[in-house]
């Protein structure tokens, strides 16, 4: 018998590639999205397959699924500082209420859960790098508030089901992280520059980008869960790539990787737009036996060979269609 595993946000940029992996590793996935900000391409070649199944659902209500589970990872929630801007209610639901119900399905069958969290837990950070002990520095009424806060009830949530009720969870501290089918248009520094060089349009660097950010790709994020998910460790891990730069050089990273002519030009910063972050992996080799493998520089050149990749019309499309 094929083990089961829910991935809940399957159509997006992290939950596709999850379905991949699990699929690969002998799996049955019951992918289950409500496709906000998922795209059903992403997971389209998926479907023709028996251990496949896809579930078109809103999380954040009652979630159901027939027969056994021995997994669950919720990885549904917008992303990115633009969606929970536009989608601020829906952020702060499939956070908290979406993760209260798939703790409770969790209960329900004997299922291990392991979540999603964030850098963001640990806002703008006082203490660099991050490590897992570090409590935060988060604003909770401003435009990130709705993500950050979201994320640290989830991670509350989740320690009081694994205290009270003895469910099985894993936490995962997910530092910036790139790779194929990320949404060109999510607003997201990287599918932002890229997008811009192949429009020919000037590459937009918010403040003066000498805040710092730490990017990992994704296959790495991948096999960083995967472990976490089958060890024995119930603390939070972070999972990230240390190799720290400023906004500005990726930027210019970009510019040279694509041969753009296009310039750069700084705008204003966002509200607590965080100065500077970069993960402590300590935890995450000790426990996991886990360190990043792909150098900036090819997992960018693999990035921008999937955003080439796309449809032309899709480089132009800027808005995204939230529905209701
Ligand atoms: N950023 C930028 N230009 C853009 C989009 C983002 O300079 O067009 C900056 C953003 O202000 C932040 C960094 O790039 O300092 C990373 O932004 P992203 O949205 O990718 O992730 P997060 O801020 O959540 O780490």
């Amino acid at each position: 018998m094929k083990k089961r595993v829910l991935i809940t946000g399957a159509a997006g940029f992290l939950g596709s590639h999850l379905c991949e992996r699990f699929l690969k590793e002998g799996f049955h996935v019951i992918a289950m999205d409500n496709l906000i900000t998922g795209n059903l391409r992403n997971i389209e070649e998926f479907f023709k397959l028996e251990s496949f199944e896809f579930y078109h659902h809103d999380v954040s209500k009652f979630v159901h699924v027939p027969g056994e589970l021995d997994y669950i990872l919720h990885f549904a929630s917008p992303a990115s500082p633009i969606d929970y801007l536009k989608i601020p209610i829906q952020t702060l639901k499939v956070g908290s209420l979406g993760t209260h119900n798939l703790l409770g399905l969790a209960k329900a069958k004997n299922a291990r859960m392991l979540i999603a969290s964030t850098s963001e837990v640990y806002g703008d950070p006082d203490v660099h790098p991050q490590p897992e002990t570090y409590w935060g520095n988060v604003n909770p009424i401003g435009p990130r508030g709705v993500y950050d806060e979201a994320k640290r009830f989830q991670e509350a949530m989740t320690m009081a089901y694994h205290t009270y009720h003895g469910v099985e969870t894993r936490i995962v501290r997910i530092f910036n992280t790139y790779g194929p089918k990320m949404r060109l248009n999510d607003g997201r520094a990287l599918p932002a520059f890229v997008g811009q060089a192949l429009r020919g349009e000037d590459i937009t660097v918010f403040g003066d980008g000498s805040q710092t950010r730490s990017f990992c790709f994704v296959d790495d994020l991948i096999e960083g869960i995967y472990r976490l998910l089958l060890s024995e460790y119930a603390q939070p891990v972070n999972i990230g790539n240390p190799d720290e730069i400023t906004i500005k050089e990726f930027a210019e990273e970009v510019v040279k990787l694509t041969g753009t002519n296009s310039k750069v030009i700084y705008k204003d910063l966002p509200v607590d737009d965080p100065k500077q972050r970069r993960p402590d992996i300590t935890r995450a080799k000790e426990i996991l036996g886990w360190e990043p493998k792909v150098k900036r520089s090819e997992g960018l050149k693999k990035t921008l060979e999937y955003f080439k990749s796309l449809p032309q019309d899709e480089l132009f499309k800027k808005e995204l269609n939230f529905g209701s």
